[in-house]
């Protein structure tokens, strides 16, 4: 990789990744020359899918960008640590509602602790994607509603009936 690319992380649970968090990714890759999607596997929160299946559908998403533009990974320590050791400029995150603030906020204040030199960009939601959250989606397709709209085309096959 050559040394003046500008790298970017984009970490998240992605328990399953949403059109909502691919639109984040296709944003930030007008920044950015490389992003990597980043599971970042969180012992306090619950997860439904294993990670194996949540890095197969990642996997499966970066596989619809070009080439080396999108790749995929996961940590069990924390992403400010895993950024630097990729040379990765930012962290990227999305914002939906206020509680998404509160969240965020609290993060940034810990990662600026941690190295204030990587940088943490936000992308607001935009207004069709700021009502899907991975939670929601898992609601809906338990109940056989509908949700091809809300994921990625390559995703839905991963995904299995509990
Ligand atoms: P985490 O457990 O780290 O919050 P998530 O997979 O829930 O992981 O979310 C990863 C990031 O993507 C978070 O910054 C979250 O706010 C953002 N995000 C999730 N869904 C959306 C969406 N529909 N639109 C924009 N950003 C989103």
């Amino acid at each position: 990789m050559e040394t003046n690319m500008k790298i970017a992380i984009y970490p998240g649970s992605f328990d399953p990744i949403t059109n909502g968090h691919v639109d984040i990714l296709q944003r930030a890759l007008t920044i950015f020359d490389h992003v990597i999607l980043l599971l970042a596997v969180n012992p306090n929160k619950q997860s439904s899918y294993p990670v194996k299946d949540r890095l197969a559908m990642l996997r499966a998403v970066a596989n619809t960008f070009l080439s080396g533009k999108v790749t995929v990974d996961h940590t069990n320590g924390l992403t400010v640590r895993y950024a630097e050791s990729k040379g990765a400029i930012a962290l990227v995150r999305g914002l939906r509602a206020v509680p998404d603030f509160e969240y965020e906020h609290e993060i940034y204040a810990g990662n600026q602790i941690i190295n204030s030199n990587i940088e943490m960009v936000f992308f607001m939601a935009k207004n069709n994607h700021e009502m899907i959250s991975s939670t929601l989606i898992k609601q809906l397709y338990q109940s056989d509603v509908d949700i091809s709209a809300l994921v990625p085309k390559v995703v839905l096959p991963l995904l299995k009936k509990k």
